[in-house]
Order: structure tokens, then C-alpha cells, then sequence
């Protein structure tokens, strides 16, 4: 998904949930919940002291569930074992027993967007949408796209809280973006060194590695070298000081680029970046799309496997819907259609044989895509909202390529693709070992009805689909995918696992229960069956409540 800003700023939507009054986020509203606001917020803290009993643990490792009670002492994980039997039990202020409720690690989103790439977009602070799903912890700054400024960030993060924790990447579209422009050539020597900088804040400020979206503008005008360059200067900052740190690639060409370079020369080319780099390489949201790689995702792992079979650490994630999400522009405007940014473009559509090619090429690009049928609005103003491209085309009484172009001449709406994916390959995918789990969402913009539903509902539904349904994959596994694999994969060294001294990212879940509600139609549902949920320490959802506590916080690289 791409993280271009939203032009439009609707009125709220109700929230559905329980927020202390002074947290209340309102749209356009920019400093929500600074410290100085919330009543005796930090003051009343109490530390949290609570024993769970008779859980049924699937601890992150990957291993059968065991039954035992966990203990919690503030932002730590005390105990696990028989507290009746164990000297080591500490005396806790409170016991919850949980009569065999599945207690795991919070999960681990690999690939979001939550609505705070400036805190002006405040409505995504509470995360709601994630923490129902059982997520504690989120990673943004993806697809290329992030803060330039991470140290800012994080700052305002700190001061205005945040619902989950946040991990970041510097984004390579962003750098490029701000010493580039969209300009669509290679930059001059001066520019590759000022990019350099830009790349060297963001891992001193605490990114994980760098990310890139070379499927969009203006990652698309960078040539590998370009990101080996800029790599090479994140590999510079270890993780932990001695391990590699990431490069998340939104790749080139998933299947569905126009003129683009192939799904497998796509894997290719990301796989040698980060190799060349020194980074170790994630695969956001990683599927095969179009129509014609339909069932052929096998294809694409067995790349991912042979790089991994001669040592290099590569691995994706995935969320489990068939739609993806991103901007009508991204969708429809070839790239060479995009140099120089939106006003070029807009004065580029203004002649007429560049017109009569774009006729052509946009129709192309919908073809690959499924037509003006597969393309719905998500964006929210009214006059799109749940539209399909064709609709509003009709409505415009234009022609699909001259009503992109009359659209885009106005604003760069967020739109869906429907039935890009197909289950058999996202089911296939599941099993890799090196699989994560991604929500691909932010926030939904209020007012905004119909949004993809990945955003609610994509922990609990790929259990659903995946465990329960099918059997394709165990539920041990499929959580250490969410969790533990995650944790691996970011080194994080104290988190990911149910174990003494890990921090308590614990989220207790009524698998019977335990569901997504969220659907194309109806997409603002949250999930239900998570119980508990503790966000380092403190209860974010208490007695299947959400309590509204900001108990999240960014996460610098360490
Ligand atoms: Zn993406």
C-alpha cells in the first residue's frame, strides 16, 4: 500500500469503543492527548502485578501448547509454570483465572500503516483496529515511504502515546522524494550523498533497515544500484550492534506492474539488493498477483528457498485477502506519465497524442488488474466512496482513461483492487516456514464507509481460514508466524516469546470466539475473542474491553 497522503479530512466517525475523554482523537485535531492533558495520567500508573491461571500457552516457538499460569510484574513476563507448586511464583496483586484460554505473544504486524506518519493524522493513535486483532506491535515506514525525521516521530509519539508499539524503516521513496522530487532519472553524485545522510539520520534515529517501493513513484526511477548504495549505508547501523538490519521491499513488479519486469526477475532483483547490501531481506505483503499467476506462488517461494538454501536470510509476510489497496495513480498512470510529480503529469495529460497513448496504456494497466469493475473506491469522500472505477467513469459520462485523467487532474484517490490475489496462492504461502503476518492497513479516515477490511480483520481471519478451515497450517505455527518469527527476524531479543524477562506483549484469546467481522461491505467491524491484552504490561483490553490505555511506544533499533 502506498502511504501518500489523504487530501480530504471528513468529520469523525462514532468511536465504538471506550477512550478516556481527554485521549478523545478528533480529526484535524493535531496535539491529541499531549501529557498535559490526560488527567493524572502518568501519575496514576499503577504497575501492573497480575497472575493468569490455567492458560493454555502457545508460547511463540513454533511448540504445542502447554497448560500453565503466567505471571506479569510490570512491563515483564515474571513467571510461567505451576504457581501452585513453584516457590519462584511471585505473589501478585491480582489472579485472573483463565480456565484454558489460548495465551500467546502479542503479535507482531509486520507491514501497516498506522495514521502517524505525522501526528496530524491522529485518529490511528488509539490502534484499535490492530489491538483487537491481538497486535502489540506494528512496523511502518514501509513500502519506501516514511518520516524523514524518526527522532521527531518518535518524539511526538512519546508525548502523545500510542496504542501499540511502533518499529519503523527509513524509506527509500521518501529520501529519494525529498532530495529528488519525482524526478524520473538517476540522481547526480551530490544528490546520492545527500540521500545517504537522509538514510544515515533515519538508522541513527532507530529504523530497523530501509524500505523501498520500487513498484511506485518515485521508487520506480531508482535503479538497484541506487538502493545497493543506499543500503550499504544502513548495514552500517547492526541491529543489537552485530546484526544485519532489514531491507523491506515492496518489489518492483508482484506480478501485476505494467511494462514491468516479471514476478520472478522482481524477487530476483530484491534478493540481490539486499544481498549486496548487507541487509537482510523481508518481501511485504508477498503474493503473486493478477490473474495469470493464479496458483503459481510456488513459483516465487522456491526463489525465496533457493536464496535461502545458500545462506541468505530472506523472508515475507502476508496478509489473507484477495483485494490489495493503494492510490488510483499508482493503478492506472504509467510511470513515465508520473516524472516530475502531479502537476506535470496533469499538464502531460493535456496533449493530445500523450492523451491518445494513455488511452491505450490505462486500459492495459486495468487489464492486468481485472478492468474498471475490480477497481473500488476507498477513499473517503462521498462522490467515490464504494464506487467502482467504472461507476464513476459512467457517472462522468467518460470514457474509463479520460475519466482517470479527470480525476487524477483533481486529487489521487485510495482505491482497492478486488480478486488480485487468489486464495490458493495466499493458502500455499501460509506454510513457508519463514512466513509472517501483515495487516497492510492504516486507520481508516474518518468518515470514510467502505475500506478495506484487512485492518480488522487479518490475524483472526488468516487463523479462521488457515487453521480452522482448511487445516493448511497448525495453530502453534501459524502463531509463531504472528509472533516469535517476527520477533527472530527483527531481533528483537526481549520480545516475541511467553517467557520469564520477556517484555508483556500477551494477548489471551477465546478461540471460540475469536474471529474477524470485517467485510468488504462492512468493513468497520472489529474483531472479537481477544480478552486480555496487554501492551508492555498494561492492559489495553481488559475483560474483552478496550480500556483505551496508550501503552504503546516506539521502538529504536537497539
Ligand atoms: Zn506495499
Amino acid at each position: 500500500m502506498n502511504v501518500e497522503r489523504v487530501e480530504s479530512m471528513p468529520a469523525a466517525t462514532p468511536l465504538r469503543w471506550r477512550i478516556p475523554a481527554a485521549c478523545l482523537v478528533l480529526a484535524g485535531v493535531t496535539a491529541a492527548c499531549a501529557p498535559g492533558d490526560a488527567p493524572e495520567a502518568e501519575a496514576e500508573i499503577v504497575p501492573t502485578s497480575v497472575l493468569f491461571t490455567g492458560a493454555t500457552v502457545i508460547d511463540g516457538s513454533g511448540e504445542a501448547s502447554f497448560t500453565a499460569d503466567v505471571a506479569v510484574e510490570g512491563d515483564r513476563i515474571t513467571f510461567v509454570g505451576d504457581a501452585a507448586e513453584s516457590e519462584a511464583a511471585p505473589a501478585t496483586q491480582d489472579t485472573i483465572p483463565l480456565d484454558g484460554l489460548l495465551l500467546t505473544p502479542g503479535f507482531i504486524d509486520m507491514h501497516s500503516h498506522i495514521s502517524v506518519i505525522t501526528v496530524g493524522e491522529a485518529y490511528g493513535l488509539p490502534a484499535v483496529e490492530f489491538l483487537t486483532q491481538g497486535i502489540t506491535t506494528g512496523v511502518i515506514g514501509v513500502d519506501g515511504a516514511s518520516s524523514t525525521d524518526l527522532a521527531a516521530l518518535y518524539a511526538d509519539l512519546e508525548a502523545s502515546g500510542v496504542g501499540k508499539n511502533i518499529i519503523s524503516y527509513i524509506g527509500h521513496g521518501s529520501v529519494r522524494g525529498t532530495v529528488m522530487g519525482m524526478d524520473g532519472r538517476a540522481p547526480t553524485p551530490g544528490e546520492l550523498d545527500e540521500m545517504r545522510a537522509l538514510v544515515r539520520k533515519g538508522m541513527e534515529d532507530g529504523a530497523f533497515g530501509l524500505s523501498t517501493g520500487l513498484f511506485y513513484t518515485p521508487g520506480y526511477y531508482a535503479e538497484a544500484d541506487e538502493v545497493i548504495e543506499l543500503g550499504r549505508v544502513a548495514a552500517e547501523y547492526p541491529i543489537g550492534g552485530e546484526h544485519a538490519p532489514v531491507y523491506d521491499t515492496h518489489d518492483r513488479d508482484l506480478g501485476a506492474a505494467y511494462q514491468g519486469i516479471g514476478y520472478h526477475n522482481s524477487i530476483r532483483e530484491a534478493i540481490h539488493i539486499g544481498a549486496e547490501s548487507g541487509l537482510r531481506t523481508i518481501f511485504s505483503h508477498f503474493n503473486a498477483q493478477g490473474a495469470a499467476l493464479y496458483g503459481r506462488a510456488s513459483e516465487g517461494a522456491a526463489i525465496i528457498d533457493s536464496a535461502r538454501a545458500e545462506g541468505i536470510e530472506v523472508a515475507g509476510a502476508q496478509h489473507v485477502y484477495t483485494s490489495t489497496m493503494s492510490s488510483l495513480r499508482a493503478y492506472t498512470i504509467p510511470r513515465w506519465a508520473q516524472a516530475g510529480g502531479p502537476e506535470q503529469m496533469v499538464r502531460r495529460f493535456a496533449n493530445p497524442d500523450t492523451a491518445r497513448i494513455l488511452d491505450v496504456q490505462t486500459m492495459e494497466m486495468l487489464e492486468i488488474r481485472g478492468g474498471a469493475e475490480k477497481i473500488v473506491f476507498a477513499d473517503a469522500r462521498p462522490e467515490f466512496n464504494g464506487k467502482t472505477l467504472a461507476d464513476v467513469a459512467a457517472e462522468r459520462g467518460l470514457p474509463v482513461p479520460e475519466a482517470v485523467r479527470e480525476i487524477m487532474s483533481e486529487s489521487n484517490p485510495w482505491v482497492m483492487n478486488r480478486d488480485l490475489y487468489d486464495v490458493e496462492n495466499t493458502r500455499y504461502l501460509a506454510t513457508m516456514p519463514w512466513m509472517m503476518t501483515c495487516t497492510d492497513g492504516a486507520t481508516p479516515a474518518p468518515g470514510a464507509e467502505i475500506v478495506h477490511p484487512r485492518v480488522y480483520g487479518t490475524f483472526p481471519k488468516k487463523i479462521k481460514d488457515f487453521v480452522d478451515r482448511d487445516g493448511a497450517i497448525g495453530l502453534p505455527f501459524a502463531i509463531r508466524g504472528m509472533s516469535g518469527l517476527a520477533a527472530d527476524f527483527l531481533r528483537l531479543d526481549d520480545r516475541g516469546y511467553v517467557r520469564e524477562g520477556m517484555v508483556a506483549d500477551i494477548a489471551v484469546i477465546d478461540l471460540d470466539r475469536f474471529t474477524d467481522r470485517a467485510t468488504y461491505d462492512d468493513p468497520h467491524q472489529l474483531s472479537e475473542g481477544v480478552v486480555h491484552l496487554l501492551v508492555n504490561g498494561r492492559f489495553a483490553i481488559r475483560d474483552d474491553e478496550v480500556t483505551g490505555e496508550l501503552a504503546g511506544r516506539p521502538l529504536r533499533r537497539p
